[in-house]
Formats: C-alpha cells, sequence, structure tokens
C-alpha cells in the first residue's frame, strides 16, 4: 500500500491517494494545505527523446526505450507515444521492433508505453509544411507499409500521422481508422477542402497544430481555420512557449475549446540537457538557451522542442490561459480518452494508479511518481508526502 498527498488543483483540496494492486482503492480530502500539486500521471502522444535518449537515433536499443521511461517518471510523466519520424522504411521498423522488444522485456514499460506514434513519412514536401522531415524519404500514403509496421511491432502503431494532400491519403486514413489507432493529420499543406476530406474520411487528431504548415497561408480560407473549426479533431499543441506564441496558444484553445486540445512535448533528445552549445545528427550544430529555446546555432530559428511536458502544462496554465486544472487535464484525461484508456489519466476510485506529485504549481520537480501503482521516483529532497509504510520500491 502507498499513500500521496498534494493539492488537487481541480477541486482546491488537499487530497490524500491511497494505492492498492496498481488502483486507486481511496482518495480522501484532508483539512491540511500543501504546495505540492497532485495529478494523475502526465500522458506525451508526442515525444522523440529526452535526456539524451532518441528513439529515432540509429542503433538505439530497448536499453535507450527503458532509459528514457525512466528520464520521463523523473518528471512525473508517466505514459508517452514514443515518436517516429520520417525515414526509410527500414528504419521505420527497426524503430517499432526495439519498442517492442522493450516492452516485452518488462510489463512496467508495457503499460507506460500503451502505443506508437509514427509520424510520417506520408506528408508535405513543401519547406515549412515538412518541418524537419527529410524529403528523401517523404513517400505517397501506403496501407501495405502500415500494415508492416503492425506486423513488426504487435499491433502497437497507437497514432499515425499523415498530410490529407499524400497520395492515397483517404484510403489511408479510412485504413488506419478502420485498424483502430487514431488518424492523426499534420506536416500539410492541404486546402481547406482536403482538411474536411481527411476528417471524413476518419481524422481525429491535428498534430501540433499551428506548426508544420507553410510559412505563408492566405489569411482565409486556409487549413488552421479549418482545423480549429471542425469538433472532430482534437487539437495536440506544442505549449513549450517556442512554438506557439502566448496569444496563439491561448486564441487557439479558446477556438477550440480547451476540452478537444491535448498538450504535447514534441521534446527532442536534447530536453532536460543543460543549455549549451550542441550538435545533433538532424539538426547540426544548435544552442539550447536557458529558457528552453531550442534553435540552430547563430540562428532564431527553431531546431525542435526542448521542454518536458510538465513545463508545457505549466506554459499553458499561465500565459496559455488555461489554468493549472484546465492544462492537467489536456495532459491527462484527454489524451488517455483520445488513446482509448478511460482507466487511466484521471483520480478516480478503481483507476490505475499512474500519480505524479510535484513540488508546486509550476510542475517544474517532481517529489513522486507512480506507475501502474508502483513508487517510481522519489525526489529526496523534496517536501513531501509518501507514507512510507510500503514495499512497493522493489520492481
Ligand atoms: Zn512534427
Amino acid at each position: 500500500m502507498l499513500r500521496l498527498t498534494g493539492t488537487d488543483p481541480a477541486s482546491g483540496r488537499t487530497l490524500r491517494v491511497t494505492v492498492h494492486s496498481g488502483r486507486i482503492s481511496a482518495i480522501e480530502p484532508l483539512p491540511v494545505a500543501t504546495d505540492a500539486i497532485l495529478s494523475a500521471g502526465l500522458i506525451d502522444l508526442q515525444l522523440n527523446g529526452y535526456g539524451g535518449h532518441d528513439v529515432n537515433a540509429t542503433g538505439s536499443t530497448a536499453d535507450t526505450v527503458a532509459d528514457l521511461a525512466r528520464a520521463l517518471w523523473v518528471r512525473g510523466v508517466t505514459t508517452f507515444c514514443p515518436t517516429l519520424i520520417t525515414a526509410p522504411p527500414a528504419a521505420i521498423l527497426a524503430g517499432l521492433r526495439t519498442i517492442r522488444a522493450a516492452r516485452d522485456a518488462d510489463p512496467l514499460l508495457a503499460h507506460a508505453i500503451p502505443s506508437v506514434h509514427v509520424e510520417g513519412p506520408h506528408l508535405s514536401t513543401a519547406d515549412g509544411a515538412r518541418g524537419a522531415h527529410d524529403p528523401a524519404w517523404i513517400r505517397p500514403a501506403d496501407t501495405a507499409e502500415y500494415d508492416s509496421w503492425q506486423r513488426a511491432s504487435d499491433g502497437l502503431v497507437g497514432i499515425v500521422t499523415v498530410a490529407p494532400e499524400s497520395p492515397g491519403a483517404l484510403n489511408y486514413l479510412r485504413h488506419v481508422a478502420a485498424s483502430g489507432a487514431v488518424p492523426a493529420i499534420g506536416h500539410s499543406a492541404a486546402t481547406p477542402e482536403q482538411v474536411r476530406d481527411a476528417v471524413d474520411a476518419g481524422a481525429r487528431l491535428s498534430t501540433h497544430l499551428g506548426n508544420g504548415v507553410p510559412q505563408q497561408l492566405p489569411r482565409h480560407p486556409n487549413l488552421l481555420w479549418e482545423q480549429l473549426a471542425d469538433d472532430r479533431l482534437t487539437a495536440g499543441l506544442i505549449a513549450d512557449g517556442h512554438h506557439l506564441p502566448a496569444a496563439t496558444l491561448r486564441s487557439m484553445a479558446r477556438a477550440k475549446g480547451f476540452g478537444r486540445t491535448v498538450l504535447v512535448s514534441d521534446a527532442v533528445a536534447l530536453a532536460g540537457a543543460a543549455p549549451g552549445e550542441y550538435h545533433t545528427p538532424v539538426g547540426g550544430a544548435v544552442t539550447l538557451h536557458p529558457d528552453g529555446r531550442l534553435t540552430l546555432a547563430g540562428s532564431d530559428l527553431l531546431a525542435g522542442a526542448a521542454r518536458a511536458l510538465p513545463e508545457c502544462v505549466g506554459y499553458a496554465a499561465g500565459p496559455g490561459g488555461y489554468g493549472l486544472a484546465e492544462a492537467l487535464r489536456s495532459a491527462t484525461a484527454r489524451p488517455a480518452a483520445l488513446l482509448g484508456l478511460p482507466d487511466r489519466g484521471v483520480l478516480r476510485v478503481g483507476a490505475i494508479a499512474d500519480l505524479a506529485v510535484f513540488t508546486d504549481p509550476t510542475l517544474a520537480t517532481a517529489a513522486a511518481t507512480v506507475v501502474g501503482g508502483k513508487l517510481v521516483y522519489v525526489n529526496g529532497s523534496a517536501p513531501f508526502d509518501v507514507d512510507p509504510a510500503d514495499d512497493a520500491r522493489d520492481r
């Protein structure tokens, strides 16, 4: 048995949550105040890497995936979709097999990684829209390739991002939807009509809306308004404070409705590193600034996202206009619902015990993290509240 205490931002009350046999067995209000924030563990639907661990790197292994998960647990992220980007067919298959092997080796990893997000390779080749995806490996939508991913990973692909204008995209979106995965659209220069057709074909998620679009668009109509207006689409938003200016994030969230947004980090492996100069295989020389902005060296051009999801939640809560409770929902219950995982992402008796306690409302530092009922991280220096009478530390 394990007990965690902290303030629940949704109710403003201090709660004590008891964990038993992997589930939340009790939730009790306590008549005390605390700065610590108690939440369901955060769920990141789009993440390439963190803490130096990169699922897209050549030579990544099952240990890379396991190390990545542990690095995220330190931040209070309990569930994530490792995101494989545009690459040669064999490289995507290798990435999927690696993640599958990591899950097969550890039931806790299998729990923490319910599915993989494949972002690409059926994207726009236009500059701006394609972002950093290698145009040499962008190719038309291909259901046979999708089927090969599912075979290689034992059905692990849960989100696929495709450009609506990719040749064959509509048939592809229908195929992905019929298989049970979430069809997403992004890295696109589509017309509004192509966006509508894609949603009619089953698209449910806008991948990092507002990023991966052409630098110049007609003021209206365009693919941004179309996606904002269509309630069938949930908007994924990178709330790192750099990919979307505060007013853009706030306006998009209001236009969609906070309830139709999910926050993602889209973090790269350098996220979590100390500020400084680095060299990356894709970006070359890059600078990680103290405020978390990652740019090409000597330029202001973004070279990826470098903030963990809890920092994005903190940014959305403040400058993004969400408030903390709403921002947390968009990083817990909402992504869980999109993935079809109603038993996680919520503080509810009977739900799976994926929990995070943060030292304060900025969520910058996790005090404790529980995954599947197991205490996987404790910040020894944090003023925090885990009942030590537990045997859950042994994994
Ligand atoms: Zn992207």
